[in-house]
């Protein structure tokens, strides 16, 4: 949705709220399952100061880590935000990407935030077993049968999360002594 901000500018220290929610089917590559409408609030302060907040989740499916089975994420994003109409700058002098000639997209400004907030790592289930690395099946469903008795999948975060804790012991070490 584009709000025109145009429209408040004859208004000074008024609060307007808007019903608002993500029109996207998408999230960098992750498909957005749920959108429900939150509240943004803006208001003119004066001169060409805007500030808005609000704050609002969106339900978000991605792929488990291990076994790739889609997961059912709430992801929360807040906006909090105070600009400069003209120049479209934040308190910061940072340019606000959700702001277009004037108007405000709604879209950008979900998923800038909602972005911020997407986990980095998600599994289905913290004991997922993961997949057979020789035949691809769903570990979870039971053992595949082709003879790789272990979960490779396992295995291998196993050996980089060892390989992990003896590189950051090496940083530790290297670095130098005070005296
Ligand atoms: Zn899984
Ligand atoms: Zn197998």
């Amino acid at each position: 949705m584009l709000i025109d901000l145009s429209e408040l500018l004859p208004f000074e220290e008024r609060e307007r709220e808007y019903p608002v929610s993500y029109e996207r089917s998408r999230i960098l590559d992750y498909e957005v399952s749920e959108s429900p409408e939150f509240v943004l609030h803006i208001v003119h302060h004066r001169g060409n100061s805007f500030e808005i907040s609000g704050e609002g989740t969106l339900g978000v499916i991605i792929p488990c880590a291990r076994c790739l089975e889609p997961v059912h994420e709430t992801v929360l994003f807040a906006a909090d935000c105070a600009f400069d109409f003209l120049t479209g700058l934040d308190a910061d002098e940072e340019e606000c990407a959700f702001l277009r000639e004037g108007f405000l997209d709604t879209d950008e400004l979900i998923e800038s935030g909602a972005v911020m907030n997407l986990p980095i790592r998600v599994l289905c289930r913290e004991d997922c077993k993961g997949l057979c690395e020789k035949c691809g099946a769903n570990l979870n469903n039971g053992p595949c049968g082709c003879g790789e008795e272990t979960a490779p999948t396992r295995m291998a975060e196993a050996i980089m999360a060892a390989m992990n804790a003896a590189n950051k012991e090496k940083t530790i070490r290297q670095k130098p002594q005070r005296k």
